[in-house]
């Protein structure tokens, strides 16, 4: 068994997960509310039934190759990914989720397209959860084979529905990829499921149109109330990709639709995980971990910013603890703005101010500047941390 990862429900895990989130985010008023949906669980993570919104992500790694595999998933968790979906795409594949399991200290569900066989031998290595493609998983009983043992497992099945794989029947029905067809082969394969009286399902209705997968999941979420997986599927590079993403994830979730999330990239899974975390942060559903406000920058601009921006970013990519962190580039605008952070900073030229808790703190200058300020971010995560009050604030010249 692989020793690269914490192994889960050893307590040895110094690895958040999803409950550690000490409670779901206020829910804006802004945003219609949640809409009510049945929870199930993933292992240790809730979903649907108001439960935080977990961000998941898949790897992209051969499976059978143990080792990278774990790796990127010990990435993925350091960047906030709450649920990890590994491919079972061959017998050999699904042959490994035991040790992935054992070397993850977030759940591990299998994606299986074509060979309902795979999905057996994953539960049979100890699967946390499984996505199933009813677009092309093949014949009721198969579908069938696989729900009674997840059953007997306690082993929750995703419905993965994706507009580019729907079966061809329904295509022809609907005369090719609609909302409408998606919605019905999702209904086809929960009637199986319940007929079994298996309910322990969350559903995903993905497309890369994005009006397509908004309506899908519209259309889904007025006849049922199974936990929905969203995702803009195919999304595209880095660029376009997120974009299209936050908009067809913020639609949904604006109108209460929607209980994990995943961001697909045409990159590393780590940026995938980054980019729906900022989502579900933008929209204010998750308050955990650090948000990092940068001014946009303009003529006025007394220090070389973005670079500045990048290393406090990467800096605090593991802290899960909320914190607002503003860098604004020169000494007129930039303290209003510093201000409102947890902690802020307007640098000016030589010399910089550090806003903490909306009063000056400290100020500093020279080469060192953000040495200092990543220094009294480290210091103020500290104390939240532990639960110390922040001290009084202090004037350096
Ligand atoms: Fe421009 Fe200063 Fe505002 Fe940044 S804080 S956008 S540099 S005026």
């Amino acid at each position: 068994m692989s020793t690269l990862l914490p192994v889960a429900g050893s307590g040895v895990s110094t690895l958040p997960t999803v409950n550690d989130a000490k409670a779901p985010a206020p829910h804006p008023k802004t945003l219609a509310p949640r809409r009510k949906t049945r929870q199930i669980r993933l292992g240790d993570v809730l979903i649907g039934g108001g439960a935080p919104i977990p961000v998941q992500s898949m790897t992209k790694t051969e499976t059978t190759d143990v080792e990278a595999t774990l790796w990127q998933i010990r990435d993925m968790i350091m960047a906030g990914c709450e649920v990890v979906r590994v491919t079972a795409n061959t017998l050999e594949a699904a042959d490994v989720f035991d040790r992935l399991v054992a070397g993850s200290s977030v759940p591990v569900v299998a994606d299986v397209h074509f060979d309902y066989r795979n999905a057996i031998r994953a539960m049979e290595k100890g699967v946390t959860g499984l996505r199933l493609n009813p677009g092309n998983i093949g014949a009721r009983w198969k579908v069938e084979e696989v729900t009674r043992m997840a059953k007997d497992k306690g082993i929750p099945i995703r419905i993965g529905v994706n507009a580019g794989s729907l079966e061809k029947d329904l295509l022809k029905k609907h005369g090719g990829p609609t909302p409408e067809a998606m919605v019905e082969s999702a209904f086809r394969h929960i009637e199986i499921l319940e007929s079994l009286a298996f309910f322990e399902t969350k559903v995903s209705l993905k497309a890369s149109n994005v009006p397509m997968m908004v309506e899908a999941y519209r259309l889904f979420s007025k006849r049922s109330d199974y936990p929905l997986h969203l995702g803009v599927t195919e999304a595209g590079s880095q660029f376009a990709g997120s974009i299209k993403s936050a908009m067809g994830l913020a639609v949904l979730l604006s109108e209460g639709i929607g209980d994990t999330i995943r961001v697909s990239l045409a990159t590393d899974p780590v940026e995938e995980v980054r980019v729906g975390r900022e989502i579900l942060k933008g929209l204010g559903l998750r308050e955990d971990g650090v948000t990092v406000i940068a001014c946009p920058t303009c003529g006025r601009l007394e220090v070389d910013m973005l670079p500045m921006v990048d290393r406090v970013e990467k800096h605090l990519a593991n802290v899960k603890i909320p914190l607002q962190v503003a860098i604004m580039g020169c000494s007129v605008n930039g303290p209003g703005e510093a201000r409102e952070a947890d902690i802020g900073f307007a640098a000016g030229k030589d010399m910089g101010m550090i806003y903490k808790n909306g009063e000056p703190f400290r100020r500093i200058g020279g080469l060192n500047m953000l040495d200092e300020f990543i220094r009294e971010i480290d210091l103020l995560v500290a104390e939240k941390e532990k639960g110390i009050p922040t001290p009084a604030a202090t004037e350096e010249g």
